[in-house]
């Protein structure tokens, strides 16, 4: 019987778990997470769960699913280190773990600014359900809810601190928010929509220092402007946890290096999820994806290979995000070096920004607009063959192209 350890406790982790007890073959399945918590969904906590009177962890898997299927969980156990060679790993207590197969999910972590080095007690990061609850515990009383960073998370969480009735204002350094992750267009359509709903944000804005007092940031100063907070949250991106897999001496480049079947430099040790960089059939390079969609199809991916049923990794990117009443959905990964073209008016509060290298489509970014965005998909994934006037003519529906 194979013995498998799976290191993390994320959404990969539970997905495998899953993927592997679906096959119905006998294997002996190991679950070790550092955090307290079974395998719990990450994005309402930027959403729902700072927000809801009384928040509950939205699990991804009762308590029983593990218990009735055999599955060793093991919470508040960081694996410390792998011994490659005799094929077990180590966890904080001292205590090791044989395998036949191990796999890594250990995720991301939040990124941290260099301003804010030291302790502060009302600086938060969004990660687990801890610094949610943490978050949550300090917002109820606060005014000013200073934001660092117009990326996803920081967004979200602004739109949330916004429907509270806090005073919100975003950082960004960028010329303009989301700029890592999506079109201008998009950019400017939350901009305007952010800041119509109350949300003071400011671009092209880095902050020099801060004001503190008693371990507690009281703003932050922009030159001669200062910007009051209460409470501080940092929304500038993720680190990969590539740590424990570099100091085995797997690869690893901006991620844990895995080929199609998500299997690292070793062929015993696979990596799952946000911790990856992967070769992307689709993109024609190696990418890493921070989405709930590559973490549970790796996760799938891992556990058909492992279990001698191998398919390359082919699944289409797609990701969302909940912003107050705007709910964006990307299909594929946005291409600055393709052309775009609007279906739909801005102004109407729906529309989806189309992607197109020649007559496929690549890439769609929808506001508003979950039926392009489904359709959206089966036509990037099939490369269908689209007509560009079609494709942005709103009296068509995207789903009838290329049928
Ligand atoms: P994670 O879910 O990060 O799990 C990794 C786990 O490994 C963690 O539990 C970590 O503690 C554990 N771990 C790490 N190292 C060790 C170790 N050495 N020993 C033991 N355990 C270890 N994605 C979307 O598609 N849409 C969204 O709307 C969205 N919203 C989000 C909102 C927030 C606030 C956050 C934080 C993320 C959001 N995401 C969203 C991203 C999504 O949650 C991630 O892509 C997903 O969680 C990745 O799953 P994973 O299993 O790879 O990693």
């Amino acid at each position: 019987m194979k013995n498998i350890v799976v290191v993390g406790g994320g959404h990969a982790a539970a997905q495998f778990c899953a993927s592997v007890l679906e096959a119905g073959q006998p294997v002996k399945l190991t679950l070790i997470t550092e955090e307290g918590y079974l395998p719990y969904q990450r994005p309402p906590l930027s959403k729902t769960f700072i927000k809801d009177e009384n928040p509950q962890p939205a699990w991804l898997r009762p308590g029983s699913f593990y218990a009735d299927n055999g599955i060793n969980v093991h919470v508040n156990t960081c694996v410390t280190a792998i011994d490659r060679e005799v094929q077990q790993v180590t966890v904080n207590s001292g205590d090791t773990f044989p395998y036949d197969v191990l796999v890594l999910a250990t995720g991301t972590r939040a990124r941290m600014l260099p301003l804010f080095e030291g302790e502060f007690s009302n600086v938060f990061t969004l990660r687990t359900i801890d610094d949610a609850q943490r978050l949550r515990d300090q917002i109820g009383a606060a005014n000013n809810v200073l934001v660092f960073g117009g990326g996803f998370i920081g967004l979200e969480l602004a739109a949330t601190a916004s429907a509270l009735g806090k005073q919100v204002t975003v950082l960004e350094a960028a010329d303009r928010l989301l700029g890592r992750s999506a079109s201008p267009e998009i950019s400017d359509y939350l901009l305007r929509t952010h800041r119509a709903n109350g949300i003071a944000i400011e671009l092209e804005c880095r902050a020099d220092r801060l004001e503190t007092a008693d371990g507690v940031v009281k703003g932050a100063w922009v030159g001669d402007r200062f910007f009051a907070a209460d409470v501080v949250v940092v929304g500038v991106g993720a680190v990969p946890n590539v740590e424990l897999a570099q100091d085995a001496g797997l690869d690893c480049d901006n991620g844990i290096v895995v080929n199609e079947f998500m299997q690292t430099s070793d062929p015993a040790v696979y990596a799952i999820g946000d911790c990856t960089v992967f070769p992307s059939a689709m993109l024609g390079r190696r990418v890493r994806l921070e989405s709930v969609q590559n973490a549970n199809d790796q996760a799938r991916c891992a556990a058909r290979s492992i279990l001698g049923d191998p398919s390359a990794y082919s699944a289409m990117p797609w990701f969302w995000s909940d912003q107050g009443a705007t709910r964006i959905q990307i299909a594929g990964v946005p291409d600055a070096h393709h052309e775009r073209a609007v279906r739909g008016n801005p102004a109407d509060g729906k529309f989806s920004v189309l992607y197109f290298d020649g007559d496929r489509l690549t890439c769609a970014e929808s506001i508003n607009s979950p039926a392009d965005h489904l359709a959206s998909r089966r036509l990037i994934a099939d490369k269908v063959v689209v007509d560009r006037a079609q494709a942005l003519d709103t009296s068509v529906a995207l789903k009838t192209l290329g049928l």
